[in-house]
């Protein structure tokens, strides 16, 4: 599925985020940025000890949950990884979806600084650390057209790892559509 809002490509897309060709990637990382399972592993198999490098060297405390840190991509075509802990899900009543709009807004605010014109998202959150995605979709999807319009970011990837993934977010995508002409 592909949108055009407030001048901004939107594309939701079922992929592998480590093939993806945008200015910036996001990171589902863990607060520690030193490497981890998931998304976060293969990030940094494709993109090599290069990043986890400018991990240690630049953030030696890490990164809280929810904000966002930037390396370069190493070996991929990304320019940048955005690195950023998503909540871990404990129920639902630890705050857990403001933390996870602030992954999403500080990443994007942090590819802007950065001066990329794209980037690309995983769906944060909901693989290991166990965010129910119906419950997430929503969040990324709005908290990301709340950062529009943009001053440099013309596109911006959902890449989800499944079909069913990419489903839902179809659905949600679709939903906030509809609502907003009403
Ligand atoms: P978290 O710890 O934030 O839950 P995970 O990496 O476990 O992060 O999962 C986040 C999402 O990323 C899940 O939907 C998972 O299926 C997906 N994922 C895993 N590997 C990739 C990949 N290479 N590209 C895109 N998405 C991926």
């Amino acid at each position: 599925m592909e949108v055009t809002i407030k001048s901004t490509k939107i594309l939701l897309i079922q992929s592998d985020i480590t093939l993806e060709e945008t200015d910036a990637i996001v990171n589902a990382a863990n607060t520690s940025l030193r490497g981890g399972g998931g998304v976060d592993g293969a990030i940094h198999r494709a993109g090599g000890p290069e990043i986890l490098e400018e991990c240690i060297a630049k953030y030696p405390q890490g990164c809280k949950t929810g904000e966002a840190k930037v390396t370069h991509g190493g070996l991929l075509k990304a320019m940048w990884v955005i690195h950023t802990p998503g909540p871990i899900w404990r129920g639902g009543d630890q705050n857990e979806s403001e933390l996870l709009k602030n992954s999403y807004r500080n990443s994007f605010q942090q590819a802007e600084f950065a001066g990329a014109t794209s980037i690309s998202y995983p769906s944060i959150s909901t693989g290991i650390y166990g965010f129910p995605i119906q419950k997430a979709a929503p969040i990324a999807i709005d908290t990301v057209l709340d950062c529009l319009p943009s001053n440099s970011i013309r596109e911006v990837h959902f890449v989800l790892f499944s079909k069913r993934d990419l489903t839902i977010y179809t659905e949600i995508l679709t939903q906030v559509l509809d609502s907003s002409l009403e």
